[in-house]
């Protein structure tokens, strides 16, 4: 995986935020946020997108979302929150480091806004196996 900012993070080349830290991951503040707590969990694992992920990470990052999550609803009042995760640039990845938002939802509309055109589903049986089998 080719260098990222968020490498320059981790090896405290430039400064951020953090709110969390274990041998496998890093939590910090992002540096634009959609809404006040907006916090960014990234493994140590050098890895670009989700699906290259080891197992071992992402149970490392699954084990410590629930908490931290906990912790910024706890600090900023929210009740509400989304966590984004992109892969991809055509899928709004800008840093090519693993990275899952934690994005509080105000009652007041600040947060994260959702696209989402959902249609009928086709041949949910037949894509199903399809995507089990490829499992
Ligand atoms: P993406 O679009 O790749 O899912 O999101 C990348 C996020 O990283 C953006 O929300 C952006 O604000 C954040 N970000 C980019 N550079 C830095 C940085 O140097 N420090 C911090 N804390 N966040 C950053």
């Amino acid at each position: 995986m080719s260098e990222t900012i968020f490498s320059k993070i981790l090896r405290g080349e430039i400064p951020c935020h953090s709110v969390y830290e274990d041998e496998a991951v890093l939590a910090f503040l992002d540096i634009n946020p959609v809404s006040p707590g907006h916090t960014l969990v990234i493994p140590k694992e050098p890895t670009a997108t989700l699906d290259q992920l080891s197992d071992e990470a992402a149970a490392a990052i699954g084990r410590v979302l629930p908490r931290i999550s906990r912790a910024i609803l706890a600090v900023t009042g929210a009740t509400e929150f989304n966590v984004l995760q992109n892969n991809g640039p055509g899928a709004h990845q800008a840093v090519f480091h693993v990275h899952f938002h934690i994005i509080p939802k105000f009652a007041d509309g600040r947060g994260l806004g959702v696209g989402w055109s959902a249609g009928a589903i086709d041949d949910g049986a037949g894509l199903a196996a399809k995507i089990a089998a490829a499992l």
